[in-house]
């Protein structure tokens, strides 16, 4: 008989338990998301263009800036021809789905001036989702996460400052270790001491400091 009990309560356990988890599932799918985009700025006054972008992703009723990192200044990949980049990621929650959010960033690269014409040219602002809750996009307009975050030092050194623990979802490794592997092969170049890849400003990070 006690026997009999204690079944039925197990069975009750594990009933509840994936009820549980199935409530949970759900809500993550239905609650806004946490997202980590990339910027960079190469023409006029490139942290003036950063501060554009937060502020104007901050307006927009359907995204919450909960964090910044500082910003960082990169020598333009290919070298001389093209100015230095600064650059910066941000963190923000949204109920926007992906390919919404995708507009809304273009559409803030082109109030800043952005533009498109010539491609890997100058830009005022360039923003790439880079992370996207863990979720996995790949169609012709938008993938997530953004294919070559991970070997770029300077989208993963400004992430690894907000989000050290975020874990790409197709590599399965955290930020904080795609970095140290990234430097690691990279050598000297990414030795912070060196001139064109030094943490310019640190101001505003606390602001963001939501969660
Ligand atoms: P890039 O960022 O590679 O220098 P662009 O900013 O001009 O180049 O983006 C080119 C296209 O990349 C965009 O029109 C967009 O559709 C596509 N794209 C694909 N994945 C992403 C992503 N994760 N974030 C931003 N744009 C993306
Ligand atoms: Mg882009």
């Amino acid at each position: 008989m006690a026997k009999k009990r204690k079944a039925v309560k197990t069975k009750k356990t594990l009933k509840k338990k994936a009820t549980a988890a199935k409530a949970k599932k759900t809500k993550k799918k239905a609650g806004p998301a946490k997202v980590y985009l990339g910027l960079g700025s190469n023409v006029g006054d490139r942290e003036e263009y950063i501060e554009q972008v937060i502020f104007l992703l901050e307006k927009n009723p359907n995204i919450q800036v909960t964090k910044r990192s500082s910003n960082y200044e990169t020598e333009a990949e290919g070298g001389a021809d093209q100015p230095a980049f600064m650059n910066a990621a941000v963190a923000i929650i949204t109920k926007l789905p992906p390919e919404k959010l995708l507009e809304v960033c273009q559409e803030i690269e082109t109030a800043l001036g952005r533009d498109r014409e010539t491609e890997w040219g100058p830009r005022t602002m360039d923003i790439d989702i880079l992370l996207f809750d863990d979720q996995i996009v790949s169609d012709d307009k938008l993938q997530v996460p953004h294919p070559l975050m991970h070997e770029r030092m300077f989208v993963l050194k400004p992430l690894k400052e907000i989000a050290p623990h975020a874990i790409h979802p197709v590599l399965e490794k955290s930020i904080e270790d795609l970095f140290e592997e990234r430097k690691a092969e990279g050598g000297e170049k990414y030795d912070d001491e060196l001139p064109g890849f030094k943490d310019i400003k640190t101001g505003g990070y606390d602001d963001y400091e939501r969660w």
